[in-house]
C-alpha cells in the first residue's frame, strides 16, 4: 500500500505530493563524470573524487540527499514502506541516462538489518528501474558478515568498515549496473565493485536514488 499522506509535508497525497516532488533536488548536469558530484561544469575528476581509488567507473544520482530525500529516505528504509522504491525509480529514470551495462545488481542487505525491515531497498530499487529501463535483475552478491553502522562515521572508517565485506556469488557479467538507495561517501558502493571485479566484471555503473553533496 501506498502511504496516505506526503512522507515529506505530510499533506494529503498517494506517498509524495507533487510540490514536494518538484521540490526534490535532482541531480543533473554538469556534474563529474567519475562520482556524479554536481559540479559548475563538467569534470572528469573533481576535487570530492581526485586521488580516490574508486573501483567503480561511474556513479550517478537522481536527487540530493538533502532535508526533503532524508524524510523521503527515512519513510522508505526505517518505516519500511516499500512502495516508495517504484517513487524512487521514476525519479532515477527521470534524471539518471539509461546505463550502456546490460545487467543490474543491488547492494544486499545487512542480514542484522534485514531482518529488522523485512526488506531490501536497494534489491527493491533495482528492480523497479529494471522494469523500467528493461533490464534484468541479477542478484550477484552477499554479505560475508555484518557491519557496524556507517552512519557518522569518516571516509577512511567507512572504507576499513566494509573492506572485504561483500564477496561475489558467482561470476559477474563484463559490465554491470549497481543499484543502492543512497551514495554518502561511495565507500560502500566501491567496496562491493571491488568484489563485481574480481568476479569478472570490468566496468562498474553505479546508480542510486539519492546521493550526499557536499
Ligand atoms: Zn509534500
Ligand atoms: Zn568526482
Amino acid at each position: 500500500m501506498f502511504p496516505r499522506c506526503c512522507v515529506v509535508c505530510g499533506g494529503p497525497a498517494k506517498a509524495l505530493c507533487a510540490r514536494c516532488g518538484d521540490e526534490l533536488h535532482r541531480l543533473g548536469e554538469p556534474r563529474c563524470e567519475r562520482c556524479g558530484a554536481p559540479t559548475a561544469w563538467p569534470v572528469e575528476r573533481c576535487r570530492e573524487c581526485s586521488g580516490r581509488r574508486i573501483a567503480f567507473a561511474t556513479a550517478r544520482a537522481a536527487v540530493a540527499y538533502d532535508d526533503a530525500a532524508r524524510l523521503f529516505v527515512a519513510a522508505w528504509k526505517e518505516r519500511g514502506l516499500r512502495k516508495l522504491a517504484e517513487v524512487a525509480a521514476e525519479l532515477v529514470c527521470e534524471v539518471v541516462p539509461r546505463p550502456r551495462s546490460y545487467t543490474l545488481t543491488f547492494v544486499p542487505a545487512d542480514p542484522n538489518r534485514r531482518l529488522d525491515r523485512g526488506h531490501n531497498p536497494a534489491e527493491r530499487l533495482a528492480l523497479e528501474i529494471g522494469a523500467r529501463w528493461e533490464l534484468p535483475v541479477a542478484p550477484l552478491l552477499a554479505r560475508s558478515h555484518g557491519v557496524a553502522p556507517q552512519r557518522g562515521l569518516p571516509l577512511a572508517e567507512r572504507r576499513r568498515n566494509v573492506r572485504g565485506v561483500f564477496e561475489a556469488t558467482g561470476n559477474a557479467p563484463g559490465t554491470l549496473v549497481l543499484v543502492d538507495d543512497v551514495y554518502t561517501t561511495g565507500a560502500t558502493v566501491s567496496a562491493a565493485a571491488t568484489s563485481l571485479r574480481k568476479a569478472g566484471a570490468r566496468r562498474v555503473e553505479v546508480v542510486t536514488f539519492a546521493r550526499a553533496v557536499r
